[in-house]
């Protein structure tokens, strides 16, 4: 029998965080409106009638509301060439009264994501899509970057999870959670394994893990087993199974084994419209000059 006292796993509670951060916004913002400012405002295009999208720019648009910033949509109809698309975010680019552009992902077929990216102003560029905040990210400066790795960061900082010399794995490397997350953790001096479809024993690699991010789509890749006792698990993924979100992490199988663990629920997603909000803040304050 093993002498090691039981694991109590901390579960984030990612809203309850996410409502603390945006309180602290509201207030910020309303003492500025009363003060004569005008109020942070986000722009948020959507190409398309994608359901889930929708849904997505929905949260965002009460977000907005509920700290008082203003949010301006772009319902583009699905057929909308790059040019056009462009052409709007041009508009926006030069439009002193928008602090942050968005553009909803996916984008259809005939319409380059990079291309979009690349068309935002970079410091309008609030989801952190664009090369030159991803350049700045890699260079170690200033930006605006990702909001969902900015969230988990936010999360471990909270819950003091010591970082400096920490084996940190992160399973996918996409530019808006794997790529981001790893260079955010390598910031804090966490030494970073990037891990993805072709890596070769994954389960080994992640059990040296004092921190574990999981931003795959898979659900439930992650198992028990994988995952050293007492680790910080996140788990990014969100994928729907008969209409159900389900995580890359077997959550009720990592209770007792990780230190902390992110549910699918309450956990990572509500503080990735936090940290977008706070990107606008941030572009809103160099603006108006606050
Ligand atoms: P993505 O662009 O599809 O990237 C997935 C990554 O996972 C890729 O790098 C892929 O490797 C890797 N991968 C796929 N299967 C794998 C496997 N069996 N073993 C190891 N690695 C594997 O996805 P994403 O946009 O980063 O999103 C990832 C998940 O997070 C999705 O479920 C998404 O819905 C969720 N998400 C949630 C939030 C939130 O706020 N909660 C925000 C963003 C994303 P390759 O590069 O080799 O293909």
């Amino acid at each position: 029998m093993s002498d090691s006292p039981p694991i109590e796993t901390v579960v984030v509670n990612g809203l309850e965080l996410a409502q603390e951060l945006r309180g602290q916004m509201a207030e910020e913002v309303a003492r500025h409106v009363d003060a004569g400012k005008r109020p942070p405002s986000l722009a948020v295009v959507l190409v398309g009638d994608d359901p889930a999208s929708a849904s997505y720019i929905k949260g965002k648009r009460r977000a907005c509301k509920r700290v008082g910033f203003d949010s301006v949509e772009h319902n583009l109809a699905g057929d909308t060439s790059q040019e056009d698309l462009i052409a709007l975010l041009q508009k926006l680019n030069a439009d002193d009264g928008i602090d942050g552009i968005l553009v909803q992902l996916p984008v259809p077929k005939q319409i380059d994501a990079n291309a979009v990216a690349e068309a935002i102003a970079p410091d309008k560029d609030v989801d952190g899509v664009g090369p030159i905040n991803a350049g700045r990210l890699v260079m170690g400066e200033d930006g605006l970057f990702a909001c969902t790795p900015l969230g988990i960061m936010e999360i471990l900082a909270r819950h003091e999870i010591p970082l400096e010399g920490a084996n940190a794995v992160v399973i996918g490397r996409s530019m808006i959670v794997g790529k981001p997350i790893s260079l955010l953790l390598q910031r804090k001096n966490a030494t970073v394994t990037m891990c993805h479809s072709r890596t070769r024993d994954l389960d080994a690699i992640c059990r040296q893990a004092d921190v574990l991010v999981a931003g795959v789509g898979v659900p439930k890749l992650v198992k028990a087993d994988w995952i050293k006792p007492g680790a910080a698990v996140i788990d990014v993924g969100a994928t729907h199974v008969d209409g159900e979100p389900v995580g890359d992490v077997d959550f009720d199988a990592a209770l007792g084994v990780a230190g902390l663990l992110t549910p699918h629920r309450r956990g990572v997603g509500p503080m990735t419209i936090t940290m977008l909000l706070h990107n606008t803040l941030k572009t809103w304050r160099d603006r108006v000059g606050v």
